[in-house]
């Protein structure tokens, strides 16, 4: 028997509002299709909506389209991890999707679902999501690191961005650091705020597209950013040796494989059980390397990003196998390297020939 609190906070309830925003179909961690959208229940009030109940999801499609008031019956409200202040609306297959004639207040987008100016950005709290920003990347201030999140080891890198309006810190992770460079600007779509001290910062999600647009602008002046930029080392030398793994991802659920047999055509994601062309997989790679320098060894840490822009320039654009890529890095002869502070490699290059490593 549930405890009478217990019951108390899965009572269903009603709710009356207009449907926002409503994602394709997903597949939850215990492969249940679900979807999602915003649901507005005041003038200026908005809450997360997830639905297990995949063949309503065009009636919402439709209500959300012809910004129809709805009746929402026998939901739930559950505890919001996005909005600790709000609710979250939990619309299951006993739930029912009614037009109603009108709401008692008017239609009205979302914040965050237009496209936004880094001004704006700077406006608002954590947790809020940006759906399109148009920035420069600066040149200046880059901080690369490899953390642990959830037992995985995961890439990072923070920019300093700016438009006309002003400047912040955008972290990017994972594949997404490859999709920008220093000096251009881009649309990106889909960041979420973070706060860093006073100031709001932006970090990517799993979806983050960026693509490169025109150039923005810089705000009248630019801040220095502060001094906890990388300082870089340059290594000159031969390498030694070198070890690169290779992980698959799934695009779909964003699983990492843990099983990936080669040479294989097609492959079943372990997470989202769908069985998809291996070449659509991401790969993720990560390792070491040891540079003989001088008589010293040196060793230094290769993150995704930097022997994802090693094998595009030098091995060609297709997905590489992780032993060809550390073949080629072993028979290049003498390579540049810049490190950062933590030991992460930045940057490979090869030396040319007639280039003698001078002490
Ligand atoms: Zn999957």
């Amino acid at each position: 028997m549930a405890s009478p609190a217990k019951r108390a906070r899965s009572e269903l309830e009603t709710a009356v509002g207009y449907v926002h925003s409503v994602s394709p179909i997903k597949m939850s961690k215990r492969n249940v299709r679900y979807f999602e959208a915003t649901l507005q229940t005041g003038r200026e009030e908005y809450h997360r909506l997830v639905a297990f109940s995949a063949d309503k999801r065009q009636a919402f499609a439709q209500s959300s389209l012809a910004k129809r008031s709805v009746k929402l019956a026998n939901v739930r409200k559950t505890v919001s991890y996005s909005d600790p202040t709000g609710y979250d609306v939990l619309f299951s297959s006993a739930s029912g999707l009614d037009a109603v004639e009108t709401a008692p207040f008017i239609w009205r987008e979302p914040p965050g679902t237009t496209r936004q100016q880094i001004s704006d950005v700077l406006a608002l709290g954590p947790r809020q999501k940006v759906s399109e920003l148009h920035a420069k990347i600066l040149a200046d201030g880059v901080v690369s690191r490899v953390v642990s999140v959830d037992g995985t080891m995961k890439e990072l890198r923070e920019f300093g961005i700016c438009d006309r309006s002003g400047q912040t810190k955008l972290t990017l992770w994972e594949s997404s650091i490859l999709d920008v460079k220093p000096s251009k600007s881009f649309k990106l779509c889909h960041l979420v705020t973070r706060k860093s001290g006073d100031l709001t910062v932006l970090t990517s999600t799993p979806i983050t597209t960026a693509t490169a647009i025109e150039d923005v602008g810089e705000p009248d002046s630019l801040e220095p950013l502060d001094d906890s930029s990388d300082t870089t080392t340059t290594l000159r030398g031969c390498v030694s040796a070198v070890y690169i793994a290779q992980k698959q991802r799934c695009r779909r659920c964003h699983k990492n494989q843990e099983e990936f047999p080669k040479r294989c055509t097609t492959h079943r994601c372990e997470g989202c059980k769908m069985l998809q062309k291996s070449p659509s997989f991401q790969a993720t790679y990560s390792g070491s390397l040891e540079l003989t320098c001088d008589g010293e060894d040196h060793s230094v840490s290769l993150p995704n990003s930097a022997i994802w822009s090693y094998a595009t320039q030098h091995l060609g654009d297709s997905v590489n196998e992780a032993e060809v890529i550390e073949e080629h890095l072993l028979c290049t002869g003498n390579i540049e390297v810049h490190v950062n502070c933590s030991g992460l490699t930045l940057s490979i290059e090869p030396l040319p020939e007639t280039k003698k490593t001078t002490a």
